[in-house]
């Protein structure tokens, strides 16, 4: 497993910037976030954090509070999915761009550094100061086309 103690730290100091009560549980959402290689809804989050911590009794407004809490604190992003809801993963992961399937809400990361290019060459040309981006492409994926 991956070490997670720099960033649950920045949650630590987050939730202590602003006045709120540390708990298990927020600790728990997030860690679970990091530690998955796909991007998760309240759904999949709720199943996962069951099965790895049934004794916790993390119900499910617990998770849809925490995840609020986590996007408002630049930790964790979403893509907005029609039937999946929103879809999370962390900041921490390198940057990449997203193709989103509308037929089985698969999502494919990519990564093309002549897109990244020419994205700063535009905003350059524009007298643009570049600061982030996102990219969704959306449409049907390879198996959902037959
Ligand atoms: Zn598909
Ligand atoms: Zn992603």
């Amino acid at each position: 497993m991956q070490d997670n103690s720099e960033i649950i730290d920045k949650l630590k100091q987050i939730i202590k910037e602003k006045g709120l009560k540390y708990t298990k549980q927020r600790e728990i959402i997030f860690e679970t976030i990091l530690n998955s290689d796909a991007h998760l809804n309240a759904d999949e989050l709720n199943m996962i954090i069951g099965q790895k911590y049934p004794d916790e009794k993390i119900g499910i407004a617990t998770i849809y509070r925490a995840l609020a809490f986590l996007e408002e604190s630049n930790l964790i992003s979403s893509i907005a999915l029609d039937k999946d809801g929103k879809k999370f993963e962390p900041n921490t992961k390198t940057h990449h761009d997203h193709l989103i399937c509308v037929k089985c809400n698969k999502i494919i990361e990519f990564l093309d550094t002549q897109i990244e290019r020419k994205q700063e060459k535009i905003a350059k040309e524009n007298g643009f100061k570049l600061l982030n981006h996102t990219m969704y492409l959306y449409g049907v994926c390879k198996d959902c086309q037959d």
